[in-house]
């Protein structure tokens, strides 16, 4: 069987700590799919539209790598999509705390989904889409953060 996993997030933006997680997942997986949050009540720096097509331009390459937008559970979203593997990034014990309980309430929702997750790389661990938006937002250059040009 096909082996599913699923990268869900805001990627707002989507930076260099999150493609070499994308990488690392396609070597263990036939296929990953990142997925983007459109939830309509929280406000993005960076316009969704656009990010999808920047996260496919990084990976047109790859074509077992899918970029998608969802508004729903992740647990769901898996189901629908034959996803038995959810993917995610650890980059500290403030990411682990955080992802412990998402985790769990996910395993809940969805016995069948087994969360996956790779340490960051050394090089990437201190990029996050927060400080980008802030930089970004005092006219800094953040190219160096991210792996395409905006
Ligand atoms: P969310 O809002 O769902 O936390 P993010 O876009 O901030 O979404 O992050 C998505 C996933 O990528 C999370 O698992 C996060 O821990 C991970 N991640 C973020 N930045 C990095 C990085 N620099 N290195 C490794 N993983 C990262």
């Amino acid at each position: 069987m096909e082996k599913i996993a699923i990268f869900p997030g805001s990627f707002d933006p989507f930076t260099k700590g999150h493609e070499d997680i994308v990488l690392r997942g396609s070597e263990l997986f036939d296929k990953v799919i990142v997925a983007m949050g459109n939830n309509t009540n929280k406000k993005r720096y960076f316009e969704i539209d656009r990010m999808v097509g920047l996260i496919e331009e990084t990976f047109k390459d790859i074509p077992s790598v899918e970029v998608i937008l969802y508004d729903e559970l992740t647990a769901s979203l898996a189901k629908k999509h034959g996803a038995e593997y959810l993917l995610r990034g650890l980059r500290n014990t403030t990411d682990f705390e955080y992802e412990n309980s998402i985790a769990q309430v996910n395993r809940t929702l969805n016995p069948e989904l087994e969360t996956v997750f790779l340490i960051t790389s050394p090089k990437f661990a201190s990029i996050s889409s927060s400080v980008i938006r802030e930089v970004h937002g005092y006219g800094g250059d953040v190219s160096e953060f991210l792996p395409y040009t905006i």
